[in-house]
Order: structure tokens, then C-alpha cells, then sequence
């Protein structure tokens, strides 16, 4: 019984994107353990080639084309966030997602809302860091 939701645990993170929840304090530790550069303090803006490798056009989750150069809205204007488009669970990088590892208030937790396979994770790691 303990082993099979524990196997169930494993198997949620690894299919899902990770949030920043207002639990958050801003201490700012996650930010630069992230290899996609996905992390940002609140209230700033954003773009897709900003510690990537990406130049010219990138597609996003949903389909759309943007620009690696276009400036984004800040996701949360009150703590640090996760740019989807940008997280990939560490996928390729490390065994784990760095931000969650690091966070002292356990903070950075699996998104229900953005649920992805490991295929997807690791075309995104590989579309950014070209
Ligand atoms: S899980 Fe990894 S890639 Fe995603 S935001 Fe955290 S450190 Fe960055
Ligand atoms: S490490 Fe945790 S508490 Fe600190 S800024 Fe990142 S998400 Fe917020």
C-alpha cells in the first residue's frame, strides 16, 4: 500500500511542470540553480532567448510563434515564478527539479495545469538550448 502511493508520487513528477506558490518568501535561491533561465523575481518581464541559446523564432506550448526576443508580462507581480514555456523539469540537466531542491519553504510544486511527458520535456530542452 505505502510503496504504490509512493510510486505514484514518482510518476506525478515526472509529468508535470513546476509552480511557484504563494507560499513563496523571495528569498531568491531557486533562481539561479534553473539551466533554462525560467525563473524570475516577480514583477519582471520575461523572454524566451534570456539564458537560452534560442535566436529568431520559438514555439511555444499552445502553438503560437513568438519571437525569442519579445518581452512578456510578469507572471506574478507578488513572488518568484516559472515561466512554462521555459521549464523542463530539469529534464537533461539533473535527476530533479533544481528549484524544488533548493527552496526552503517547499514551494515549487508539480502543475497540475501544465502536465507533460518526458518526451515533451526533453524536444523543449533540446529547442532551447540549440
Ligand atoms: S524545474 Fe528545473 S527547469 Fe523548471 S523552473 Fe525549476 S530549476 Fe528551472
Ligand atoms: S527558493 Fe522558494 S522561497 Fe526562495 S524565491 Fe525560490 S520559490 Fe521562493
Amino acid at each position: 500500500m505505502g510503496a504504490r502511493k509512493y510510486a505514484s508520487v514518482v510518476i506525478l513528477q515526472h509529468i508535470m511542470a513546476i509552480i511557484i506558490t504563494d507560499e513563496c518568501i523571495n528569498c531568491g535561491a531557486c533562481e539561479p540553480e534553473c539551466p533554462n533561465n525560467a525563473i524570475y523575481e516577480a514583477g519582471l518581464e520575461w523572454t524566451i532567448s534570456q539564458g537560452t541559446g534560442v535566436k529568431g523564432s520559438f514555439t511555444m506550448a499552445d502553438g503560437r510563434i513568438v519571437d525569442a526576443n519579445e518581452k512578456f508580462a510578469p507572471i506574478s507581480s507578488e513572488v518568484y515564478f516559472i515561466v512554462p514555456d521555459k521549464c523542463t523539469e530539469c529534464t537533461g540537466f539533473h535527476e530533479e527539479p533544481q528549484c524544488a531542491a533548493v527552496c526552503p519553504v517547499d514551494c515549487c510544486v508539480p502543475d497540475p495545469d501544465h502536465v507533460e511527458s518526458k518526451e515533451v520535456l526533453l524536444d523543449r530542452k533540446e529547442r532551447l538550448h540549440l
